[in-house]
């Protein structure tokens, strides 16, 4: 479903090279649910630190977890973060070092992460997270136990302060320099997905599900 256009807050402003900047949901959903990767940056006894970790969008809001006992999650518990996810499209060379650069999508999320209490809920969140990576697996696996959910934080970011940077195509170089003969162009990137490979413990006659063989179409 389509959602509202937002207008940047006064830190979420894209300042530098501003006609890169998204701040439309769709397009900054888009980023978000392209790719589960994230880092968030939070304080911890004062010092910054910038946690790779996982996201997962519903609607208006990004959630992401880990252990109970992590100490990045601890931190950013109540805490106010920024979560980024960014993707790299491609390397970008110029015909001089100062305009290399890099086509990419990003989104910033700025917020307070807030617990999700509630054992069914964040049982639901949980199921949800492998869902939306593999449509179809939950109603496969064991269920998360009371225990595991127990040991399990989930965090939710609501996203209300957000900005999107793409940068797309060729390199912008000066005038004169399209005079050298140098090369120059785009070296595109692109994740590429394997083929699955069992732990050698399956048993007989389990099969590669679809979901597994499906993987990744809609991401990256
Ligand atoms: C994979 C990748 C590689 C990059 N490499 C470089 C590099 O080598 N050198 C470099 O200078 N820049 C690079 N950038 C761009 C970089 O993320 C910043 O946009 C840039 O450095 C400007 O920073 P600033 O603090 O001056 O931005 P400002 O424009 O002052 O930022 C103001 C606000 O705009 C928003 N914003 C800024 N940047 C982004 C972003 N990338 N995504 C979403 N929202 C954003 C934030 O809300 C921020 O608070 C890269 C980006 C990506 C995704």
């Amino acid at each position: 479903m389509a959602r509202e256009s937002k207008a940047p807050s006064e830190r979420t402003r894209v300042k530098r090279v501003n006609q890169r900047a998204v701040y439309d949901r769709p397009g900054i959903d888009a980023i978000l649910d392209a790719q589960p990767l994230c880092h968030v940056g939070y304080l911890r006894d004062g010092h910054p630190f910038v946690t790779p970790t996982f996201q997962w969008r519903e609607g208006d809001t990004v959630y992401f977890h880990g252990s109970a006992a992590s100490q990045a999650l601890r931190a950013a518990n109540g805490a106010d973060v920024c979560l980024t996810v960014s993707c790299l499209d491609g390397f970008v060379l110029a015909r001089s070092g100062f305009h290399h650069s890099v086509n990419y999508r990003s989104v910033m999320i700025l917020g307070k992460a807030m617990p999700i209490e509630d054992p069914e809920i964040k049982n639901t969140l949980l199921n949800n997270f492998v869902e939306g990576l593999f449509p179809g697996r939950v109603e496969t696996l064991r269920p998360n136990n009371d225990q595991e959910i127990k040991a399990t934080t989930v965090l939710s970011l609501p996203i209300s302060e957000a900005s999107a940077k793409v940068r797309t195509g060729n390199p912008v170089d000066d005038d004169e320099d399209y005079e050298l003969p140098i090369w120059a162009g785009v070296i595109p990137l692109h994740t590429t997905i394997g083929k699955p490979q069992d732990d050698g413990r399956v048993l007989d006659g389990v099969e590669v599900p679809d979901h597994v063989l499906n993987f990744g179409k809609n991401l990256f």
